[in-house]
């Protein structure tokens, strides 16, 4: 990508209602754009990390054998009075009347569709386990949207849900969803904590909300210090499961006092429900001694939209974004910073052209902009790797390659070049 072609509609003064560094950063980049209170829309640089988490959620859906689909955003109101929640779901959601005055609303999660959609396709014990996700946009009329994206009204969320024969079976597979989200997270690069989180209504359910530690965030847990967040291959699934780690709400007993409590954001919650959608729904299944019985379910929610400034908040510092490898919108900027110099101009190309070929992510600077402003502009975008092409090139055919973070900068021979990116790229992947 050519940054002369590449939407970025970077940002000097923003307003000064805006308190959080994600939110600043977001705009300062021009990531996202503002079209009504909690309502955004997502600019080429912002989209282009996004769809890099969609991809780690997707694919990892994918192993785990979970059907994608895409319901709609627009839904009858008459599912949501089946589940009696039409009334007792209050202000946050939107109702609409259609011309003809049919009762529709602005979906804010799926429960009761995806509950129709098994009551028509599923008939017997044969057609279980079925688990099915979207990733779509969800409208909830908070009270007090802000902060961006991070408490919008609109805003995208992952959203799965599960089907199964009985109890035990749903508990196996709330299991496999806890531990995909802990790899989730592990791939996208940010250390998250389960957090046993109240089960809802019904007595007897499991429920875990998976939180980032930030002095900035909204919610609050109740942490145990010994765990060690960003390396959960040591823990059993099963213990993680029983973790002595709690979010505020949770009202039990067991809370101990070693607890630390510490201010988080909360990026994904999934719980079991039983049969409280199926039974008034009256999705009645043959088993195999031909009686009848309620398939048990759950659902399991990701704030998608809402990552991108969970992660600005956790990787910054006062000059702009450090994305993590795995989500930066680019791998790698080339900043030319002699463009109408032909040597430079052919280095930079050529160095684009070979690490394109080999599937990196990369923009080339080639603005006719001072050195500083290019500077500035990659560190407020937080690219991982930039490669510098200069005077040191012209004087002794030297380019600079730093690293985002700090971790590391020389000036190198280009024909050094293609090793140190795999190796830097293996380093980021270890
Ligand atoms: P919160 O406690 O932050 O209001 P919630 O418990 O109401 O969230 P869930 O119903 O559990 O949210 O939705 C699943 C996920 O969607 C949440 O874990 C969160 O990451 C995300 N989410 C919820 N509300 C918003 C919002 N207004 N803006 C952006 N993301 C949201
Ligand atoms: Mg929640």
């Amino acid at each position: 990508m050519l940054y002369s072609r590449f939407f970025i509609p970077t940002q000097k003064n923003i307003s000064n209602d805006v308190k959080l560094i994600s939110h600043t950063y977001m705009l300062k980049s021009g990531m996202i754009r503002q079209e009504a209170s909690g309502i955004y829309s997502w600019l080429p640089l912002g989209f282009r990390v996004l769809k890099k988490i969609m991809n780690i959620i997707e694919n990892n859906h994918v192993l785990n054998h979970i059907n994608q689909i895409l319901m709609p955003t627009i839904q009858s109101s008459d599912i949501w009075k089946i589940s009696d929640r039409y009334e007792t779901y209050g202000k946050e959601m939107l109702r609409i009347n259609d011309r003809h005055g049919k009762g529709l609303l602005y979906g804010p999660t799926n429960e009761e569709m995806i509950t129709a959609v098994g009551k028509q396709y599923l008939k017997s014990y044969k057609d279980l386990p079925l688990n099915l996700y979207h990733i779509q946009s969800k409208f909830r009329d908070e009270i007090r949207p802000r902060h961006g994206v991070m408490r919008a009204r609109e805003f995208l969320m992952k959203d799965a849900y599960s089907f199964d024969l009985n109890e035990n079976d749903s508990e196996k597979t709330y299991l496999s969803y806890f531990k995909m989200y802990i790899k989730i997270f592990q791939d996208i690069g940010l250390p998250i904590i389960p957090v046993r989180a109240p089960s809802g209504e019904i007595g007897g359910s499991i429920s875990h909300e998976f939180h980032l530690l930030v002095d900035s965030g909204e919610s609050e847990i109740h942490y145990d210090e010994s765990i060690i967040t960003d390396n959960f291959s040591e823990y059993n699934v099963e213990d993680l499961v029983n973790i002595k780690s709690f979010t505020s709400d949770y009202k039990n007993k067991e809370q101990n006092k070693n607890l630390v409590i510490k201010k988080s954001i909360e990026l994904g919650h999934i719980f079991l429900f039983g049969t409280k959608y199926s039974k008034p729904f009256d999705i009645l299944l043959d088993s195999k001694d031909g009686k009848k019985f309620y398939p048990y379910m759950g659902s399991y929610g990701i704030g998608v939209s809402r990552i991108p400034a969970a992660i600005i908040e956790k990787f910054n510092d006062n000059k702009g974004i450090i994305w993590p490898s795995k989500v930066a919108p680019f791998d790698i900027i080339i900043i030319n910073l002699m463009t109408d110099n032909d040597g430079c101009s052919l280095v930079s190309t050529t160095i684009y052209n070979q690490l394109v070929e080999n599937g990196i992510d990369v923009i080339i600077d080639d603005r006719n902009e001072r050195a500083g402003k290019k500077f500035a502009d990659s560190e407020l975008l937080g690219i991982p790797i930039r490669i510098i092409v200069g005077k040191q090139y012209i004087e002794n055919k030297k380019i600079n390659v730093t690293l985002r973070d700090g971790s590391y900068e020389e000036s190198i021979d280009i024909s050094q070049l293609e090793e140190l990116i795999l190796n830097l790229r293996k380093k980021e992947n270890d």
